[in-house]
């Protein structure tokens, strides 16, 4: 079975986020001006507490789906430059997958 990971990158660091639920567009926006979060339906966005730590509620920015059966193979600029919602089986477990498009970490590669 697939197992979707949810992550944040509002604060330039992947945390990753347990259990997103949807808060409603507005609240979203006057919460997290400019981010671009990702939708839970056509009123709200995914939000999501992180799994560790004791901080609030943070915007979902990347959503991957973890392969049951991953090949664990190290995370090369394909898993950073990776679609923000698409597929990670590589070491980071997802942390990794889409990244590049929040951090330098492509530029300075
Ligand atoms: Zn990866």
């Amino acid at each position: 079975m697939a197992n979707i990971k949810y992550f944040s990158d509002v604060t330039g660091e992947a945390v990753q986020l347990k259990a997103p639920y949807g808060m409603p567009n507005e609240e979203f926006a006057a919460r997290w001006p400019g981010i671009k979060g990702l939708r839970y339906d056509g009123y709200s966005m995914r939000v999501g507490y992180p799994t560790s730590g004791t901080s609030g509620v943070m915007p979902v920015t990347r959503m991957i789906e973890y392969k049951s059966q991953p090949s664990l193979h190290e995370c090369n600029a394909k898993c950073l430059d990776g679609k923000h919602n698409g597929k990670c089986e590589c070491r980071c477990g997802g942390k990794n997958h889409g990244f590049g498009m929040f951090s330098g970490l492509l530029k300075a590669a």
